[in-house]
């Protein structure tokens, strides 16, 4: 590492980066190239010799840019925003300039420290109970991702329940959730190895507005116990993927508790919002739950990757994912006087990413990201008002955060055709590169999604983006 080429080419990193963003505006939102576009750019083989910043920075303008989908763009509207802002990215550098890998308390004690102090932060603006918090035998893991934040706490559910009944009965091992649930919970079952027919995914419907009904699981748990089943473990979501449904914390997790299910509860997306006391309601009966996720990285301006995993108690993950070989035996594991973040994932090295985490925290403030959070609610709302005044569209189910559900209403009830336009219109909106939203399925019927959530996004994004939808749908509507 030569630090004065650190300097100078930093520097004019930073300049190059700052001025993306200060022309961010400028790129089709949406990626416009092919498939394979990037093959036919770039040479077969990496250069022998080195090459100058400027030639690297050169081919960054004019063959990856065109590459890029700009989920920084304020008319970024798609799957949920991804957020970025300068503390996380302030943070994100000096993680990479320390270059720390920090497995075991050892290998950087502060990294290790940092990351129970933020989390328990965290914890407190979220009003968890104190069991999630490291003074106990609870605490608080910073995750790549909710995918693998579910994979670890259904291994340590599962060993747990198979050290009580014995090895043989993973077979009748069942996990429950609702058919809202994110697919990650299915490739965790699929690595766990639960047997496929015994994963419950439980209807939901616009009654509830996609939420789990609890008579619903009762009557699914009561039919597995019957069958000889061994109940273990339950997945709920405040704030699902295709429409922010939130399930009855409350009811579910005395279900669980009930029937000694580990209790994981996802909410990767909305948690964020709950730091807002208004808010705070739709994680109530948190209390019930064994695991509480959300991402950082979505909508709480700390850049991904920082998915955050609570767990209250941390030996059922250590029980399942420790290793103690030599070559990381110290005296300070040793002695147990430590946590180990290595026994609480997957992997073992991790990054120093509570950095970009305290970093947010410090140079935001928490009432600054309870403002953040309330715009973006806001001007949802202003976009759901828009949407419903206009006779051509409705609202599809209610919005609760700064998701906004909507589709083209069917002409003479002819719903095939009508999932048909409203295809066609996003496929319109997205190629025009001024925006992109993205879209799902609820009971049948596809439905556009726009997501207000972008950092750089305001007012007149929203109403530029509605223009752009309007116009489209009515060029579809009269072709
Ligand atoms: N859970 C929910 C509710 C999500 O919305 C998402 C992604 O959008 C995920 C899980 C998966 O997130 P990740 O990409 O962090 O694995």
């Amino acid at each position: 590492m030569d630090s004065e080429q650190l300097r100078e080419y930093g520097h004019r990193m930073v300049d190059f980066i700052a001025d993306y963003y200060k022309t961010i505006e400028d790129f089709p939102v949406l990626s416009q190239v092919q498939p394979g576009y990037l093959h036919k750019l770039l040479p077969d083989s990496a250069p022998d010799h080195p090459e100058t910043l400027d030639q690297v920075l050169d081919d960054v303008r004019a063959k990856i840019l065109p590459g890029v989908t700009h989920w920084q763009s304020p008319s970024f509207f798609a799957y949920y925003p991804s957020n970025s802002s300068v503390a996380g990215f302030l943070g994100e550098m000096l993680s990479a300039g320390l270059g720390i890998v920090g497995f075991s308390w050892v290998t950087s004690p502060a990294a290790t420290e940092l990351e129970m102090i933020v989390l328990d932060w965290l914890a407190k603006l979220l009003n968890l109970p104190e069991q999630f918090m490291s003074k106990g035998n609870g605490g608080g893991v910073i995750q790549g991702s909710a995918s693998e934040a579910v994979l670890v706490v259904l291994i340590a559910a599962r060993d747990k329940v198979l050290r009580s009944v014995g090895k043989n009965a993973l077979e009748k091992l069942v996990v429950y959730s609702s058919d809202q649930t994110h697919s990650a919970l299915q490739k965790a079952c699929q690595i766990a190895g639960i047997h496929p027919e015994n994963c419950r995914v439980l209807k939901t419907d616009s009654a509830t507005n996609y939420a789990l009904r609890p008579e619903l699981l009762q009557e699914a748990v009561s039919r597995d116990l019957e069958a000889g089943l061994i109940p273990f473990f339950l997945c709920a979501n405040v704030g699902t993927t295709s429409s922010t449904a939130v399930d009855p914390l409350a009811a579910l997790g005395k279900i669980a508790n009930r029937n000694e299910m580990w209790f994981h509860v996802d909410a990767a997306y909305a948690g964020s919002a709950c730091i807002c006391p208004e808010y705070r309601q739709y994680i109530d009966g948190v209390e019930t739950a064994d695991s509480f996720n959300m991402n950082a990285h979505k909508w709480f301006l700390t850049n991904f990757d920082c998915s955050l995993l609570w767990v209250k108690d941390q030996d059922s993950l250590t029980l399942a994912l420790s290793t103690n070989p030599e070559f990381l035996k110290n005296k300070a594991s040793q002695a147990n006087l430590v946590v180990d973040y290595k026994d609480w994932q997957i992997p073992l090295g991790r990054r120093f990413r509570s950095l970009k985490l305290w970093m947010v925290l410090r140079l935001y403030g928490s009432e600054t990201l309870k403002s953040y959070i309330r715009n973006h609610i806001k001007l949802a709302k202003e976009f759901e008002q828009l949407v419903s005044q206009d006779p051509n569209f409705e609202i599809v189910t209610p919005r609760i955060f700064a998701l906004v559900c909507f589709r083209l209403v069917p002409v003479k009830n002819e719903e095939k055709k009508c999932n048909n336009r409203n295809r066609a219109l996003l496929d319109a909106v997205n190629s025009s590169g001024k925006l992109f939203i993205s879209h799902t399925a609820l009971s049948g019927k596809i439905v556009l999604r726009c997501a207000i959530g972008a950092p750089l996004t305001e007012e007149k994004h929203v109403k530029e983006a509605w223009k752009v939808i309007q116009e489209e749908a009515s060029y579809l509507l009269h072709k």
